[in-house]
């Protein structure tokens, strides 16, 4: 910033399809977020002190007030994100309903454990949580991340992502409400105000987004080693095997690599097929991809939204273009496209020197390449320093070839990820420390030995 500009003082959402204002938010300023970490500090000692049991009923009696505004949220939602209505009723009525659950769920993994000879467990709060998030499911990353920090006897400051602050701000100030003052409170505020928060006196960094901010994060919080849940970026790998059922495999691989308008951290980006069947396969992906409708959240029958900034557009363009330069076959689309939409787009031959071979393109594009034999097609599954999910469609010797996959979640004939009780957990560098699971919910409190 050059000293003539005066600091930015508020956060301006748009709605991505329109580019029309949805609102203004005054940023956080340092001393404002260094304010509510304090508060937060102070706030903490009585929760901590409460029975789990009573924190638990406060927190489910705040997600109970939020159910009579699900519609309206869901608007704000869509306006705000560019997601379809009946996927941002989804996020919010999951959000609704995962608050209660994994308060629930996280009371019963926190309680005290005997291990016998005299050895117990307990799970004490760390102090102040920091949650930040990212964009692309404003309701339901923080969500996941809170409650359990929260349950754990923790109080928590959010800093939601700047490209979502309304949607942030209307849901969860009901957990402002309803909880004690400074127990929860939300900052607003790019990177900057991330950095704030990170560099306050907050026990845990709860954080998703991408890998680039995670390392970031991490090195800052290493000179006094907080505790870190770094939940990053994907870049999907899925195998389509010889004996795969082609019309399930092609119907998962545009659902996925379409879902959110491409922007999931755990949508397909890259596919191998064996190459017996990889034309039949191509060609009902494109008849599948074709059907997928493109537009603004309130237009009927769209399932396909806008993508969320400028930036973001431009990097899927180049990624297909790069793809294009460096031989690939564009089966369906081009690289041409108006912001802020992207058609449906499928290319073929993916080979490993491309950029959606190696990083995350986050954009509505189904990308193939072939393989000759299975050795072949893990070894390119694997060829990525991201782990988060991973999937194989096949059925002879399919779970052997699951298990040599290095994601933390893998799925056999299905996405990845389990039922509600599993971890959302990444493997190599798309993170460490999760959610869900008695596991997960334990990573927001220290675990304390007691011997008598
Ligand atoms: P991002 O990393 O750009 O931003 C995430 C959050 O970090 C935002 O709130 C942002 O303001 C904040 N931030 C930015 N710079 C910061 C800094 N230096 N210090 C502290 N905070 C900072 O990510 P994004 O574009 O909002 O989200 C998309 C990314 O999130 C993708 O990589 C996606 O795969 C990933 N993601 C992962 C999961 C998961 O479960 N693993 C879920 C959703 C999204």
């Amino acid at each position: 910033m050059t000293h003539n500009q005066p600091p930015k003082e508020f956060l301006t959402s748009y709605n991505p399809s329109t580019n029309e204002v949805l609102g203004n938010l005054p940023i956080s300023s340092n001393e404002q977020i260094t304010q509510a970490v304090a508060l937060a500090h102070q706030a903490a000692k009585a929760w901590k002190a409460a029975p789990i049991g009573d924190r638990v009923r406060r927190i489910k009696a705040a997600y109970a007030q939020i159910k009579p505004y699900a519609q309206e949220l869901s608007e704000l939602l869509s306006k705000e994100m560019g997601k379809d209505i009946r996927r941002a009723r989804g996020e919010i009525e999951g959000g609704i309903f995962t608050g209660a659950y994994h308060a629930d769920s996280a009371q019963k993994a926190l309680a005290n454990k005997s291990l016998g000879h005299g050895t117990e467990l307990h799970y004490k709060a760390l102090g102040v949580v920091a949650v930040i998030s990212p964009w692309n499911y404003p309701v339901m990353m923080a969500n996941n991340l809170i409650v359990p920090a929260l349950v754990a006897g923790n109080s928590v400051i959010l800093k939601p992502s700047e490209e979502t602050p309304l949607i942030a701000q209307a849901f969860f100030q009901h957990l402002k409400t309803h909880l004690p003052d400074g127990v929860f409170d939300i900052v607003y505020g790019d990177g900057q105000a991330g950095e704030t928060l990170v560099d306050s006196d907050v026990q845990l960094i709860a954080f998703t987004g991408s890998q680039a901010v995670g390392k970031r994060i991490m090195a800052k919080a290493a000179g006094n080693l907080k505790r870190l849940v770094m939940e990053l970026g994907g870049n999907d790998a899925m195998i389509v095997m010889a004996d795969a059922d082609i019309e399930q495999a092609a119907g998962f691989a545009v659902a996925s690599s379409f879902e959110n308008a491409g922007q999931m951290c755990t949508s397909t980006e890259r596919i191998y097929v064996d190459q017996s069947i990889a034309q039949d396969f191509e060609q009902r992906v494109v008849e599948i991809a074709r059907q997928y409708q493109v537009g603004p959240w309130d237009q009927a029958n769209v399932n396909i939204g806008p993508i969320i900034n400028a930036k973001q557009h431009q990097k899927i363009l180049s990624h297909i273009q790069d793809a294009k330069n460096k031989g690939a076959r564009i089966l369906l689309g081009h690289c041409e496209y108006e912001a802020p939409y992207i058609q449906p787009t499928v290319v073929a031959d993916l080979t490993p020197d491309m950029a959606m071979s190696k990083e995350e393109t986050f954009g509505p594009v189904v990308a193939i390449g072939r393989y000759e034999n299975i050795d072949q097609a893990i070894t390119q599954a694997n060829d990525s320093n991201y782990g988060l999910g991973a999937c194989v469609f096949g059925h002879k010797g399919v779970e052997e070839v699951a298990l040599q996959l290095e994601a933390g979640m893998i799925g056999i004939n299905q996405g990845p990820g389990g039922s509600g009780d599993a971890p959302w957990v990444g493997a190599k560098q798309s993170g460490f420390g999760f959610h869900g699971s008695a596991e997960g919910h334990r990573q927001f409190a220290q675990t304390v030995v007691l011997g008598k």
